[in-house]
């Protein structure tokens, strides 16, 4: 039994108070590896911006639970080695589908977990997200919940459908359940391929297809519902078509990637949503620069040659992120 306090992170409570209260989001990105864990870092230290750093179950996976606490323990530590004085690092379980594996988490470091009940009945939803939230408050642990359901695939999560959170629903589900922070559905969707083409409209100039825009009413209704709540938008990655263009030119074939729009990403941040989730478009960096790499340079070989650009250009989107769309910069001084 490890308590994440003495690992130097902290949990998502006070963090989420004061992006309320200061009009802004805290981003929370996913990491599977080394790279995206320095380039996250790196990017935070240099903008002070807190962070929340999640492990879905495909990371979990991938590169194994045990290995990426430490290496959340150890980002801490470089955190401080790049000058951040007091860095404000959540560890967060994303997408957690059981309790046994939310305790797991609790038990291991983590500071915060997501019971994702999501696709179960409403009243099976609220059972067990209150057993998680019974057990993680012991310790200090925050819980996000979801109510709702996001369209798209993110490694084991994939729904066909979205349905959108149901406002009458939200003041009885978080009273009942007792969770810290709620994840809504108004029209965001995991991966890459946010939208169908059929859902869209496309710009007659570019060819690209422009997105249908977040249901701010809906998010409006839940926020006068639960006023001063903190809300969590997943699925909120951008798409950015310059790496999609690059994808393209270097071998790739991503036709119609489309994400949701930074400019409804920055209104929702000055709203009650304050921890928006971007996984895919730190993918499609990595993979653009990959790409591009190994095309100009066929004969290269050294992993270093061609993950350290695609680092340096997470880097790049991450400050981007944290400094033009979700205003968390100069939060954690
Ligand atoms: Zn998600």
């Amino acid at each position: 039994m490890v308590n994440y306090k003495d690992l130097g992170l902290v949990n998502t409570r006070e963090m989420f108070a004061k992006a309320i209260d200061g009009g802004y989001a805290i981003p929370a990105f996913n990491f599977n590896n080394m790279e995206q864990l320095q380039a996250i870092i790196k990017a935070c230290a240099e903008t002070k911006s807190p962070v929340i750093l999640q492990v879905s179950s495909g990371a979990r996976k991938y590169a194994n639970q045990t290995l990426l606490r430490y290496m959340a323990e150890g980002a801490v530590e470089y955190a401080k080695e790049l000058g951040w004085e007091h860095p404000q690092i959540c560890l967060h379980l994303d997408h957690g589908d059981t309790f046994e594996l939310c305790k797991s988490c609790v038990d291991f470091g983590f500071s915060s977990v997501m019971i994702d009940g999501s696709s179960l009945p409403y009243e099976e939803n609220i059972a067990l997200t209150k057993k998680v939230v019974e057990y993680a408050h012991q310790f200090d642990v925050t819980v996000e919940a979801e109510l709702g359901v996001l369209a798209g695939v993110e490694d084991d999560v994939v729904a066909e459908e979205s349905h959108y959170t149901k406002p009458e629903e939200v003041i009885d589900f978080a009273t009942r359940s007792g969770c810290d922070s709620l994840a809504i559905s108004i029209g965001t969707s995991h991966g890459a391929y946010k939208f169908k083409p059929e859902q869209c409209t496309r710009d007659p100039q570019t060819g690209r297809l422009v997105p249908p825009p977040l249901a701010f009413d809906v998010l409006a209704e839940i926020e006068k519902k639960l006023p001063g709540f903190p809300i969590v938008l997943h699925g909120s990655s951008s798409v950015p078509q310059e790496y999609v263009d690059i994808i393209n030119t270097y071998g790739g074939n991503m036709p119609d990637a489309v994400g949701v729009p930074e400019e409804q990403l920055r209104k929702a941040s000055k709203s009650a949503v304050c921890k928006i989730n971007i996984d895919s478009d730190s993918r499609l960096a990595f993979t653009a620069a990959v790409r591009k790499v190994l095309a100009e340079k066929p004969g290269e070989f050294d992993p270093r040659k061609y993950c350290g650009p695609a680092r340096d250009e997470m880097v790049k989107l991450y400050k981007h992120k944290i400094i033009e769309v979700l205003g968390s910069d100069g939060k954690a001084e």
